[in-house]
């Protein structure tokens, strides 16, 4: 059958691990999700990863990267292997290249509580956690990667916070308040994250944050530090929206986002620049339970909704957004609906779980 007219071009990298599983689990639902809501996905497939590193000696070449900058939108498994190590005994991590290369500053890392999905904390309140961490992904103390100076006596990295990457990230964070509290029908919030009391650094960047904070009075607009949200984000997660911050920071807070809500396997993300974005869930390869179709897809599924909605922000056509609206509709059905996977003691694996969502289109509204 020939592609609609509105196709886009969306490159897929697999990767490793149950990145090449969670990939096949999420392409399956892409595809009678499209079909319905007629939109094109042209899909390729491109090797890059670990394994590609030491089949070939490159962890992405560069044709490779030309074609996934060419596309439309890239969709990434995961990638990594424990045993599989560059010369400087680092992990092989080209997902991170094409972050910085393709200037994705804007890391958006979803939590919701899906309904019938267990949540960490007790408290019923729980079960209206539905919040984002924006985490800046091209510099913070990530910028060091690569540029850290080791001694025999001495070891430093090099933290950075830049203005124009700042504001990117305040006003794509604002717009994301916007946008969701239209949404939602109440007020958005963003409350940046930094350690503004000891590092003048993230005293810099709260600055720019409350400039930028002017050109949004619709939307509320706070500071936390930290150490303080650690603890916030166990005490009262339901009591956020939008919570920018720097790149290391959403390293660690992502994860225990993800505890609140299930765990790493629901746990999506987007990758956003001003011109690209890769989508991925926010979980690695997991050595430990890859290959058995055991992998939970949910992230993935939900991280390609989140691909159909921006391109429907970039102009793609409402049916990306009707196709997004109704992806997601139909993850929560289907766990409501009883789907219940290994991660959160259920029985139903990989292909269980895609077949189990992908029934729900079509009858899960959107
Ligand atoms: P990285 O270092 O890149 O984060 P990792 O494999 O060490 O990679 P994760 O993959 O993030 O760490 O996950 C840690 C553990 O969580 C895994 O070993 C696995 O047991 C579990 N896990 C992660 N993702 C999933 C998933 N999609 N489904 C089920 N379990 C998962």
């Amino acid at each position: 059958m020939p592609l609609p007219s509105n196709t886009l071009s969306i490159a897929v990298l697999p990767g490793d691990g149950i990145g090449t599983e969670v990939t096949e689990a999420t392409l399956a639902v892409l595809e009678p999700l499209a079909k319905r809501h007629g939109i094109g996905l042209a899909f390729e497939t491109l090797r890059a990863g670990a394994f590609c590193y030491r089949d070939t000696g490159t962890a992405m070449s560069e044709e490779t990267f030309a074609r996934a900058a060419k596309a439309d939108a890239i969709l990434l498994g995961a990638m990594g292997w424990p045993e599989i190590r560059a010369a400087d005994g680092t992990e092989i991590a080209p997902q991170l290249d094409l972050r910085f290369r393709l200037n994705l500053y804007a890391g958006v890392r979803p939590f919701r509580a899906l309904p019938g999905v267990p949540v960490a904390l007790a408290d019923p309140r729980a079960r209206d956690i539905d919040l984002v961490i924006v985490r800046e992904s091209t510099e913070g103390l990530f910028f060091s990667r690569d540029r850290g100076t080791v001694t025999h006596d001495m070891a430093e990295e090099t933290l950075r916070i830049t203005r124009t990457v700042t504001e990117k990230l305040a006003r794509f964070s604002f717009g994301l308040a916007r946008q969701r509290a239209a949404r939602r029908g109440r007020q958005g919030t963003v409350t940046l994250v930094d350690k503004a009391n000891v590092f003048r650094a993230f005293a810099f960047m709260r600055g720019i944050f409350a400039d930028i904070a002017a050109e949004y009075p619709d939307v509320a607009h706070g500071a936390h530090y930290v150490d303080a949200m650690a603890l916030d984000l166990v005490r009262r997660p339901w009591a956020f929206d939008v919570l920018p911050t720097e790149n290391m920071f959403g390293d660690i807070l992502s994860d225990l986002g993800a505890g609140l809500v299930g765990g790493m396997g629901f746990a999506p993300s987007a990758d956003i620049g001003d011109t690209h974005a890769v989508f991925q869930p926010a979980h690695g390869t997991a050595p430990d339970i890859a290959g058995k179709g055991l992998a939970n897809p949910t992230a993935t599924i939900l991280s390609a909704a989140m691909m159909l909605d921006w391109l429907a922000g970039k102009g793609a056509g409402q049916g990306f957004a009707d196709a997004a609206a109704e992806l997601d509709a139909a993850v929560d059905a289907a766990f409501a609906g009883g789907l219940r996977t290994p991660d959160i003691g259920g029985a139903d694996g990989t292909a269980a779980a895609a077949r189990a969502i992908a029934a729900r289109i079509g009858s899960a509204g959107g």
